[in-house]
């Protein structure tokens, strides 16, 4: 958790933690999955009075924007060894990319994802409806001992890249007034949509590094 207030960058206002993600470049990625299940995520794209496409999670319940008929997207993330970078990242992608991934997990020798590699190849225009991705597994390999203490040092819990914002806050982002509360003891709204029902990565996780070596 932060500890106070901190001068930051401009830049740093947009997304708090947008250098966790992995960023899918046009051409070839290649990441090593580190997550057992995918984390689901509801997300909405909206463009502002001034024009700018943001970027925020669906804070559920009493949305502003799904009252008025704008959809969240589903998303899905897991965490990732991202092979160009050499960092722990958080891959989130919709269900074009995952579908793929599941889809890798019925071929005999790639049902546990963490086994192998995936690449996403990345093509066409770029724009949002011209865009396709590709995913092929490599054979599967185990991750090398140093791997194993390079991500065991650096693994990302994933709930913490996603704080759903209050109501309050998407109103602000969307550019209407926020409510002035009735009660003071309101509750933040919690939707079921948006969390997950467990958070397997933390529990999973020792047993899963002890695997790894055979
Ligand atoms: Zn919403």
């Amino acid at each position: 958790m932060p500890e106070g207030g901190k001068i930051v960058s401009w830049d740093d206002t947009e997304s708090a933690s947008s250098g966790q993600f992995m960023d899918i470049e046009h051409g070839h990625n290649q990441a090593r999955i580190l997550s057992q299940n995918p984390y689901e995520v509801w997300v909405h794209w909206h463009k502002n009075p001034e024009g700018k496409t943001i970027r925020f999670l669906c804070p559920g319940s009493g949305c502003p924007l799904c009252s008025s008929n704008e959809s969240p997207s589903r998303r899905f993330a897991v965490v990732v060894l991202n092979r160009k970078t050499r960092k722990v990242e958080i891959l989130e992608q919709g269900p074009m990319v995952f579908g793929q991934i599941k889809n890798k997990k019925k071929i005999t020798g790639y049902e546990d994802p963490r086994r192998y590699d995936i690449v996403i190849t990345k093509s066409g225009k770029g724009t949002m409806h011209d865009t396709d991705y590709d995913v092929t597994p490599t054979p599967p390999s185990p991750l090398t001992p140093e791997e194993i203490d390079f991500i065991k040092q650096n693994y990302i819990k994933i709930e913490t890249a996603y704080k759903l914002p209050s109501l309050d806050e998407v109103k602000q982002l969307i550019g209407l007034a926020p409510t002035v509360p009735v009660a003071p003891i309101s509750k933040p709204v919690v939707s079921v949509g948006t969390t997950p029902t467990s958070s397997p990565d933390s529990a999973d996780l020792d047993k899963f590094f002890s695997e790894l070596g055979g």
